[in-house]
């Protein structure tokens, strides 16, 4: 299984920390506002990964975040005239619905950066100690040259960098030793919230969260750290030099960044005001419909966004869903058991697209041919799943439909399940109906039921039900 790593700008062979597991973490979203779909493509995207590792049988450990306190959430509270927490926790609830309707696994653990200020405290003391930091009136600063690997991610030029911050040492803006220098801690403002600290009440800077956070809940040397590109420099250069200074240690083995999503070739960006949130997409289309979007593309190329290419993207996921409705028809409708001879010779072509499917997976997460993969089968299933099909061939064709999909978190046999739930609980209701001597209701039951195209007979081991 290869990734593309940042940090060596190649794609490595993925060898874990330690042997079939692995650990995760993706920085999460900054909540003051709904989230729109730029941010729901790393969720997708490295929910995808993760499912992947499951599917490889890995034990995964994933962790993700959301920073709940941050100079936009603050303002936004300043706006609507309430506190920072209301903004937060209002918008952690709304994003929380949002990744589930796009079937986002709920992660490992879900830390909050405002309860887990002791341990960003912890590390910068840590960095302090060992001189990686310093403090000058209640503001604490990383020494970034100090650390020798300064700029190893992004490759950065330090000395580009320096004449770039140069302009803010000249102004006095801050009193930093260094134009490079980050803010680890800083004091609070009037009004704003606050935690006590040994330098100033104040809070963390934005860095510091994700070192932290990792630290915490998955150890000081992960496998896999990931974000959207944007996050490389300086936010994971960052904590890189954070992590690493503070533990003495390797912090992330691979890093992982997910191109941008764009609208009419622009960057998506809350601050440009050109985005759309997740909930105005699911006012018109299933999020199942976002998610096979975001996926019929590679998570490293940018990706634009338009109503022609989600129209697309729904006729595309309909195309899989309907060849999946045809094979549970006729499993329910055939007469035929065991497999045939003729389908017998067909299993290894099954087989084959498994196999086209983790190939493309294995090559650096690459859905957009691993979708290829399904379609392929979807072709090979309206070809091959007639009448006269046996239970096990179709058997066989649903559970590779699922298997696949279900690595991608596409649910494409949902509909006819809810139908099947359905249609349980309408026949229970039929069968009390009828204990209670209420045939007339007994009977709607029946008649509602052959109106949507399900018969029902009264067999000796109950009432069995199938597709007129
Ligand atoms: P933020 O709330 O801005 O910290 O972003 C949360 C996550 O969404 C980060 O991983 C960002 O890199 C990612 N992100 C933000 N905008 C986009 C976009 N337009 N396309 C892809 N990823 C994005
Ligand atoms: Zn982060």
């Amino acid at each position: 299984m290869k990734l593309y790593n940042t940090l060596s700008r190649t794609k490595e062979t993925f060898v874990p920390v330690e042997a079939g597991k692995v650990k995760i973490y993706v920085c999460g979203p900054t909540v003051y506002n709904f989230i729109h779909i730029g941010n729901a493509r790393p969720m997708i995207v490295f929910d995808t990964v993760r499912r992947y590792f499951i599917y490889k049988g890995y034990d995964v450990n994933f962790v993700s975040n959301f920073t709940d306190i941050d100079d936009k959430i603050i303002q936004e509270a300043i706006a609507e005239g309430v506190t920072a927490e209301e903004i937060s926790k209002r918008y952690i609830k709304e994003c929380l619905i949002d990744m589930a309707s796009m079937n986002v696994l709920p992660s490992t653990t879900t830390p909050l950066a405002t309860e887990e200020i002791c341990g960003m405290v912890e590390m910068i003391q840590t960095l302090i100690n060992k001189s990686f930091a310093y403090q000058k009136n209640g503001t604490v600063y990383f020494r970034a040259r100090k650390f020798e690997d300064y700029g190893k991610l992004s490759g950065k030029n330090l000395d580009d960098l320096q004449t770039g911050g140069r302009s803010l040492l000249v102004s006095g803006v801050d009193e930093k030793e260094d134009a490079l220098d980050f803010v680890l801690w800083k004091p609070k403002k009037e009004g704003e919230p606050a935690w006590e600290s040994p330098w100033s009440a104040g809070r963390p800077g934005w860095h510091i969260e994700c070192s932290a956070m990792s630290k915490k809940y998955l150890g000081e040397e992960i496998d896999i750290h990931a974000g959207g590109e944007d996050l490389v420099f300086p936010h994971h250069e960052n904590e890189i030099a954070q992590s690493e200074a503070a533990n003495g240690k390797r912090f992330a083995k691979y890093w992982i960044h997910n191109a941008f999503l764009n609208i009419d070739n622009r960057k998506m960006s809350k601050s440009e005001g050109n985005f759309f949130t997740v909930r105005e997409v699911a006012a018109k289309y299933d999020l199942q419909v976002l998610r096979f979007f975001m996926l019929c593309a590679h998570y490293r190329s940018p990706l634009n966004f338009s109503e022609a290419l989600m129209k697309a993207a729904k006729a595309g996921l309909d195309r899989i869903i309907t060849a999946v409705d045809n094979v549970k028809f006729l499993k329910d409708n055939t007469k035929v058991i065991a497999l045939t001879d003729k389908e017998k010779e067909l299993l290894c072509k099954i087989d084959g697209f498994v196999v086209e499917f983790e190939q493309a997976m294995d090559d650096d997460f690459n859905t957009a041919d691993a979708v290829t993969a399904i379609f392929e089968l979807a072709k090979f299933s309206n070809k091959h799943a007639t009448g006269g099909s046996s239970v096990a061939f179709l058997n066989m064709l649903q559970e590779t439909f699922v298997k696949l999909s279900d690595v991608l978190g596409l649910i494409v046999d949902k509909k006819a399940d809810m139908l099947a739930k359905d249609i349980e609980l309408l026949i229970e209701a039929r069968q009390d109906a009828r204990k209670n001597k209420d045939f007339a209701k007994a009977d709607e039951i029946r008649d509602e039921l052959l109106s949507q195209g399900i018969v029902l007979e009264d067999t000796r081991e109950g009432v069995k039900w199938k597709k007129a």
